[in-house]
């Protein structure tokens, strides 16, 4: 689609006018490039345009027809300057400053641990930018529930992914998109964003059936926390993507051997906090620290040695967000459920969500 909002001045031109103002030759319409933006001058063939007595008949239609030309340009020069507004026009941009957003999912990582938890590199970040650790999984609290639910900006009525394991929609989407998929982040960045670079690595493969494959540049399943981090950092460095979602499978697999709150589970959440640190030291070797936006989610936490269940130690999990444009040391006191993951993506990277999502983007970590 041009960047040029076409659309409503030919589409708006054929008869809706909502003003004229008088010209020493006649009468000019001001119509709305839509209801968001400042009113845009076209010239409307056929509406109330009078001619001076004073102007024979040919003299006028030359008037006229210049007129019409000038008006027009007007107008879409005015929709130009307010494609930001116009649906069908947007050049989706990230937030000012954000070239890069980085999503990192540990599955199983209950709200309940944070404040326990000796996980340095989590808590700076999150002293540079905005915390809450209220999210609220979706329910069943399961794994494929709510990493679909994070990536589909919609809880599990609607994108269908209800069990653990799901790998199909049952109940089927509610919508599906051209890649056969209830629409998720991945596919609403590739459309906007033709040409970027995006990845997707993981260790768990339910994560592959929860994503638009077709949509991202990379995907690869690694077999340890360690080998996911050193892929990661290479793709980082290798292609300094716009968009990567590393997703961790630990601490679940602790949390359901061990079981939860756990000498066990904060030893390994311990060792999350050092994949983390890597990562960041991969965004600074790839030139690419000052530049990205660093979010932090889960799917659920769990209790004893299991979760899926309707407590808050099993549905809470930490949602942190730092990076330009974020606000500093920031306790998020919105309501957060997964499903506004997605929409705030949408929001960073400047894209409208579908109508069919439920996710609200979380305005208040922001910086204004
Ligand atoms: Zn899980």
């Amino acid at each position: 689609m041009s960047p040029v909002c076409q659309t409503h001045a030919t589409v708006e031109t054929g008869g809706k006018r909502q003003l004229t103002m008088e010209s020493p030759v006649g009468s000019i319409a001001f119509m709305r490039c839509n209801t968001s933006v400042p009113s845009a001058a076209v010239f409307s063939p056929g509406m109330s345009l009078t001619r001076p007595g004073h102007l024979r008949g040919s003299w006028w239609r030359l008037v006229r027809s210049g007129l019409a030309a000038l008006a027009l340009s007007v107008g879409l020069s005015a929709c130009r300057t307010a494609a930001p507004h116009c649906p069908e026009a947007v050049q989706p941009r990230p937030l000012p400053g954000v070239k890069h957003v980085l999503l990192i999912g540990f599955d199983g990582f209950g709200a309940y641990a944070w404040e326990r938890a000796e996980i340095p590199n989590l808590k700076a970040l999150a002293a540079r930018g905005a915390l809450s650790l209220k999210a609220r999984a979706v329910l069943p609290s399961a794994s494929a529930a709510n990493w679909a639910t994070h990536l589909m900006g919609a809880g599990t009525e609607l994108h269908g992914y209800t069990e653990w394991n799901s790998r199909t929609s049952m109940p089927p989407a509610r919508v599906v998109s051209k890649y056969g998929l209830f629409p998720g982040i991945f596919g609403l960045v590739r459309e906007a964003y033709p040409t970027a670079e995006m990845g997707v690595l993981y260790e768990w493969d339910g994560i592959h059936y929860l994503f638009e494959n077709e949509a991202v540049n990379f995907e690869k399943q690694e077999k340890s926390p360690a080998a996911l981090t050193a892929g990661t950092a290479r793709y980082l460095l290798e292609k300094k993507p716009l968009f990567t979602f590393v997703c961790y499978d630990q601490p679940d697999a602790v949390g359901h051997g061990e079981g939860h709150d756990t000498p066990q589970y904060y030893d390994m959440l311990k060792n999350c906090d050092a994949e983390v640190g890597k990562l960041l030291d991969a965004l600074t070797a790839a030139g690419m620290a000052q530049d990205t936006i660093i979010m932090l989610i889960s799917d659920h936490g769990g209790l004893d040695k299991g979760h899926g269940g309707k407590t808050l130690q099993e549905m809470e999990t930490p949602w942190l967000i730092a990076g330009p444009g974020i606000q500093r040391g920031h306790p998020i006191a919105a309501s957060i459920v997964h499903y506004d993951t997605a929409a705030t993506l949408a929001r960073i990277f400047g894209v409208r969500p579908p109508q069919v999502w439920t996710g609200r983007a979380v305005r208040e970590v922001f910086a204004r």
